[in-house]
């Protein structure tokens, strides 16, 4: 597949530019080498991060000018053959991050529930022998310990319950922002909670049949 980049109207990616020629440029994929662009013998060349060139690899992050037109990056010329293949790429971090997070949120809020709920257990024991220690008949100490071996377990309830009710507020926060990312890069379709390989089969949107992949 190539990708014909000029002035003139049968070009896939055409630039209405004076300094630009009628068959100015070709964007490929090569399986070895990427994206490369290629001047097509152009009067005014062609530049990737101000350095002009005849037949280059690109990346994502190159600046592309034609002659004196305006800074195009690849996704802009791939976009031209509905080629989203570079921006869906993206997306596989976007799951992978979104999965992490939700577990890390969930097994530290079970350790901090469960901490929560079973340390003031143990008070009553340790109470118990600070009483032996002491001597028995102390009625204070006696009253004091009986307080506490009452509390303890109404304070564990309540402080491991308050941590369990934070969980369904963070992970909101985290679906949320999940939810406005992980989308078609064309046209913002939410993409669902399934995994980004299993999207990748599908090479395209079902929504506006963007390309998802090179093929
Ligand atoms: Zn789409």
């Amino acid at each position: 597949m190539i990708i014909k980049i000029g002035k003139a109207t049968d070009n896939d990616f055409i630039i209405n530019n004076l300094s630009v020629s009628r068959y100015h440029a070709n964007l490929f994929f090569d399986n070895e080498g990427g994206w490369i662009l290629e001047d097509l013998n152009s009067t005014n060349g062609t530049f990737i991060n101000g350095v002009q060139v005849l037949k280059k690899k690109i990346t994502t992050s190159d600046p592309i000018r034609f002659g004196n037109s305006e800074i195009f990056f690849l996704q802009d010329l791939l976009h031209a053959n509905n080629d989203y293949s570079e921006d869906f790429a993206q997306l596989k971090d976007v799951y992978r991050s979104y999965v992490q997070e939700k577990i890390k949120i969930q097994s530290s809020n079970q350790l901090k529930t469960r901490l929560l709920q079973s340390l003031p257990f143990a008070i009553p024991g340790i109470i118990g022998v600070i009483i032996g220690f002491l001597g028995k008949g102390n009625q204070t100490i006696f009253a004091i310990s009986l307080c506490v071996t009452i509390l303890a377990p109404a304070v564990g309830i309540y402080l491991g319950a308050r941590q369990a009710s934070k969980i369904p507020m963070l992970l909101q926060s985290i679906t949320d922002n999940f939810k406005i990312k992980y989308v078609c890069p064309k046209c913002g379709h939410f993409l669902g909670e399934i995994p980004w390989e299993s999207l990748l089969n599908k090479k395209q949107c079902p929504a506006c049949k963007a390309k998802w992949t090179k093929e």
